[in-house]
């Protein structure tokens, strides 16, 4: 990834913020917060591969900003430098404990800070590029259904918090084992790939996700979507477009996908089950109906 990693640096100390970032600046992206609160507001809202903090700060302490760190699933995996004052080995241990990644003391020594700092940005790297590969799907290079699953939970408590609305959409190739029994599996893989390929393609907003669900199943995410609806029957216009031969589909000429889907515009106390178990129901009225159509359906409990 070319991109530069964003360091977090939270320390109520002016010139400890301004000699740090001036140390940091060339090998990282860097947001500086004055107090615990506020750092916290940043973790979460941004993409912080690091974070430096201070561990001794007016109001919340840097122990405290740890432990909300590690209790939000949102920011629990962001490694932590503390930056000690106080060079005892009971606050170094208190941090570890805690879950930081190292400790660095005051006064800050410039070559030690920027070496610990280089360490574990090579691992979080090295982190994110493992996770990249256990949440993408195999044969079709999309997401996998473990990264959709947490993106929807994600998508749907982000969602509650901001009284947004958002989409979830359940899609399934029509009469893929047909396929399969005809035209052999080499050539079912290659079929599934150019269909991911199609939701890749609508997948274009930070947020949206498509992913291979599983077997001939594919879902679709999209935060902010109002015009849900008619995003999903454009992708399966895009299936038909694609013109995949299927001679042995009695819904059509082509591979054609049926689907169901639900808008969700108040998600407080909803959960992913319920939405999905909705558009699964939708699905399978796209199937019972003649296949090669998408069902969208405000959610209703
Ligand atoms: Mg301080």
């Amino acid at each position: 990834m070319s991109q530069q990693p964003t360091v977090l640096i939270v320390d109520d100390d002016r010139l400890n913020r301004a000699l740090l970032a001036e140390l940091l600046k060339d090998d990282c992206r860097l947001l500086l917060a004055k107090d615990g609160l506020s750092g916290l507001d940043i973790a979460q809202r941004e993409d912080v591969s690091l974070i430096l903090l201070d561990v001794s700060m007016p109001g919340m302490d840097g122990y405290e900003v740890m432990r909300r760190l590690r209790a939000n699933p949102e920011t629990a995996d962001i490694g932590v430098i503390f930056i000690t004052g106080m060079a005892e080995e009971e606050d170094e241990e208190k941090g570890l404990m805690l879950g930081a990644a190292d400790y660095v003391q005051k006064p800050i020594r410039p070559a030690i800070v920027k070496a610990r700092v280089k360490v574990h940005l090579k691992l979080a790297a090295q982190r994110r590029e493992l996770e990249r590969l256990s949440l993408q799907d195999g044969l079709t290079g999309i997401a996998n259904r473990r990264y959709f699953d947490d993106a929807f939970e994600r998508c749907l408590r982000r969602a509650a918090r901001q009284g947004e609305a958002m989409g979830v959409a359940i899609f399934d190739v029509d009469h893929f084992k047909q396929y399969n029994d005809f035209y052999g599996h080499g050539a079912g893989d290659e079929a599934l790939r150019q269909v991911a390929a199609v939701f890749s393609h609508f997948t274009r907003r930070p947020g949206d996700v498509a992913a291979r669900y599983g077997g001939e199943e594919f879902v679709l995410l999209m935060p902010q979507a109002s015009n849900f609806a008619d995003i999903a029957e454009e992708l399966r216009q895009a299936i038909v477009a694609r013109s995949i031969a299927h001679a042995r589909s009695p819904t059509s000429a082509v591979l054609t996908l049926s689907g169901g889907g639900v808008i969700v515009t108040q998600s407080q106390g909803l959960t992913t089950t319920q939405l999905l178990a909705q558009a699964d129901t939708l699905l399978y009225r796209s199937k019972n109906e003649g296949r090669n159509r998408v069902f969208i359906d405000h959610f209703s409990a």
